[in-house]
């Protein structure tokens, strides 16, 4: 069943570095309830990535490509500047547990102060997916363990030769 609230888009930001079966999830609930959803993906030369942007573009291309109402796009600087340029102002944001929380809300906060026309929705994972991250799934392929339960299956086959590079330099 669809929930459509309004015709209206919502901004999911995020590394995505790898997209997990977590974001998918999220993806997934956020395109049930607006009209459109814009995966935008940070291009944030400070953080440390393992994928480069173009790679993290297409992983998530390639995992929601069964969905219709999502677009990618990406952004450098902030991200209230970013949704002033496209004139969207509803920024998904996923919650795993508590521990999320207050990283969450005092972003939300600041998101608003610097633009108030800002609104953050939070959507709660399916609980299977509570405990996973893009920083667990690159640690536990990195340490040779089996991510394939956590991330698509195209991912999982890009993460593989990615952790084999990375290992033989
Ligand atoms: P960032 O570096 O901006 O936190 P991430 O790609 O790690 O980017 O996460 C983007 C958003 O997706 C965040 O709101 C994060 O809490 C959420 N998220 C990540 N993993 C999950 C998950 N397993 N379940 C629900 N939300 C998640």
């Amino acid at each position: 069943m669809s929930i459509m609230v309004k015709k209206i888009s919502a901004v999911y930001p995020g590394s995505f570095d790898p997209p997990t079966n977590g974001h998918l999830d999220i993806i997934v609930k956020a395109s049930r309830l607006f009209s459109e959803v814009i995966v935008a993906i940070t291009d944030n030369v400070n953080k440390k990535h393992i994928f480069s942007l173009q790679e993290r573009l297409n992983l998530v291309q390639k995992s929601i490509k069964h969905l219709k109402n999502i677009k990618i796009t990406s952004f450098s600087g902030l991200l209230a500047d970013y949704l002033e340029k496209i004139n969207s102002f509803i920024v998904i944001r996923g919650l795993r547990a508590l521990s999320d929380f207050e990283y969450e809300f005092q972003m939300a906060l600041m998101n608003r102060k610097l633009n108030k026309k800002v609104e953050t929705v939070f959507l709660l994972p399916e609980q299977s997916y509570t405990f996973l991250s893009s920083s667990m799934v690159k640690e536990i392929a990195l340490l040779g363990g089996n991510t394939a339960d956590f991330v698509p299956k195209y991912v999982d086959k890009e993460l593989k030769k990615r952790v084999v590079n990375l290992t033989k330099n």
